[in-house]
């Protein structure tokens, strides 16, 4: 897609190298010839590639080649699909440290820590839905010897997806390898802010699949994102963002009654119940809280419900280790925690901390340095607030940024209550070494995936979504893949004149 590289960033804009869109096959530009910069993260104002602004008239080319790749693409036995992805999986893992390195330029997470994981989760991901490409299939009914009634899960074809850029190359592993295992066609929106992983990830597929298999337009939101959404050539929209975002793409998507499914905002509760303080539990903390990518997770247990038997120690200790972290440049192996994706993040971050500050103890961080290494990029230092309670703002909003904000409680039912007072229904945490009282809680909790004793990120297989204001659908799981990417077809075939059964009378009929 380009001979330059953009791990070096330029200063200035001629010699930033220019990547390309893939659509049916081509890298091109955008049919209107506007252009994009994509800025570093982890260097203020620098320049790292500029990309095509695509519009409406660039979705309209991608979404035409898709549906011109569909059917042969779906009328595949499934292996040859299989195959595919497969070979896409070895080609990314032998590309994994390129991934890595672009990954942590253009979304400012840290190489180590975050990049490195992310590229081998969408390793993981194609392999996956590449192995489970096979269970994509229907049931036959016991209808008698007059009849021969089965099922086909068909793939809904085209799909437009459309990314966020907080883990871009995970979240795509969400979605890409699961719609073309499926049989279906694909036009990916990256996010506008962090592109450059994404157009390297289709490089590498682009070499093993048919033009049109797989598209990528890049540009914004309103204008390439909308385009995606409304356009009548795309069977399903597979959207990934913010709830506020997302509740309009419902309502447009639901206008011409196009599949959609929604991944998104989250408001996590982390619950720690009286017992030891292990070291266990701080780094389990420590990584559900998301810190080490800046919190810019939607799944990141920022609320965190601390017994008051152990509040003290609880937050004692994990001040301590959240502080040990090292925040700089994301190329910099030394380094936990990179850089926040752009100016408007940041400063919102900044607003929620000077709230913070103004209404709660800091037991850590606050306001970002002004001068010195930090000042150079769009670092936030690791905060951690106590003192406040449910009704605070830190504690309901979705702040995006490496804050965590904890809150006593002493009664279990109280805390279950404070934990699922939120418009949101991500994930969720249980601390407790008491196992009953910890899995009675996880199934108490108004949320699509709550993880007991451990702080990760998914996990192949796995189911993923959200309740309430936190999504519609569920990922990453093959019974995700068939309820998100297929449709159910029903053949009834009359088995003819040696018949000797006749249907129930109800069947003969339509309803
Ligand atoms: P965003 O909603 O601003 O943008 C997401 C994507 O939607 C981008 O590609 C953007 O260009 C596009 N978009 C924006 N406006 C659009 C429109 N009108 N029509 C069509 N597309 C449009 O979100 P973001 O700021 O990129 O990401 C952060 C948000 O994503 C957070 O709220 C976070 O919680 C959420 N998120 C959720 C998950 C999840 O799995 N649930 C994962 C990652 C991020």
């Amino acid at each position: 897609m380009t001979e330059q590289s953009v791990l070096s960033p330029s200063t200035g804009k001629t010699s930033a190298p220019t990547q390309l869109m893939l659509i049916g096959g081509k890298w091109v530009e955008a049919v209107e010839g506007d252009w994009r910069e994509i800025v570093s993260p982890g260097h203020r104002g620098k320049v790292l590639a500029r990309v095509p602004r695509g519009t409406g008239a660039d979705v309209d080319l991608a979404v035409s080649a898709a549906r011109a790749a569909f059917p042969a693409w779906r009328d595949q036995h499934f292996t040859a699909r299989q195959r595919v992805l497969l070979k896409i999986a070895d080609a990314i893992e032998a590309r994994a440290e390129e991934l890595a390195q672009v990954t942590a330029v253009d979304t400012g997470n840290a190489l180590r820590t975050q990049a490195r994981p992310e590229v081998a989760t969408l390793v993981d991901l194609f392999r996956y839905f590449g192995g489970v490409a096979g269970e994509v299939k229907g049931t036959t009914l016991p209808a008698g010897a007059a009849q021969l009634q089965y099922t086909r899960q068909e793939p809904l074809g085209v799909v437009g997806a459309i990314l966020p850029w907080n883990s871009p190359l995970m979240i795509a592993g969400f979605k890409v390898p699961a719609a073309l295992a499926a049989g279906n066609t694909i036009v990916l929106k990256a996010a506008e802010d962090a592109p450059l992983s994404i157009l390297l990830m289709a490089e590498v597929c682009e070499e093993f699949l048919p033009p049109g298999v797989l598209n990528v337009v890049t540009g914004t939101g309103r204008e390439a994102g909308a385009a995606l959404v409304d356009h009548p050539g795309v069977d399903k929209v597979s959207f990934t963002g913010s709830t506020e975002v997302g509740r309009g793409i419902a309502g447009r998507a639901g206008e011409r009654l196009a599949h959609v499914s929604l991944e998104l905002g989250g408001k996590n509760p982390s619950i720690v119940f009286p017992g030891a303080v292990t070291d266990e539990l701080i780094d389990g903390l420590v990584l559900s809280s998301r810190v080490t990518r800046q919190g810019q997770s939607c799944t990141a247990g920022s609320r965190l419900y601390l017994h008051r038997d152990v509040h003290d120690e609880v937050l004692a200790r994990l001040a301590d280790r959240l502080g040990a972290l090292k925040v700089g440049d994301p190329l910099d192996e030394s380094n936990d925690i990179g850089a926040i994706i752009n100016q408007s993040q940041y400063d919102s971050i900044r607003d929620y901390l000077e709230d913070g500050l103004a209404n709660m103890r800091v037991e850590l961080g606050g306001l970002p340095p002004t001068t010195g290494p930090l000042a150079e990029g769009l670092f936030h230092v690791p905060t951690l607030f106590s003192g406040g309670d449910n009704s605070f703002r830190l504690a309901r909003e979705e702040i995006f940024g490496p804050v965590v904000v904890a809150i006593p409680w002493t009664d279990v039912d109280d805390v279950v209550r404070m934990a699922n007072d939120s418009a949101y229904g991500l994930a969720a945490y249980v601390w407790s070494q008491d196992i009953d009282q910890a899995i009675s809680t996880a199934h108490r909790l108004e949320a699509g995936w709550v993880q007991v004793n451990q702080g990760g990120g998914q996990v192949v297989g796995q189911s993923y979504g959200g309740y309430k204001q936190s999504g519609i659908g569920r990922e990453v799981s093959l019974e995700g893949m068939i309820a998100g990417f297929t449709q159910t077809k029903q053949i009834n075939v009359c088995l003819g004149q040696r018949a000797t059964t006749t249907p129930p009378a109800t069947t003969k009929t339509g309803a």
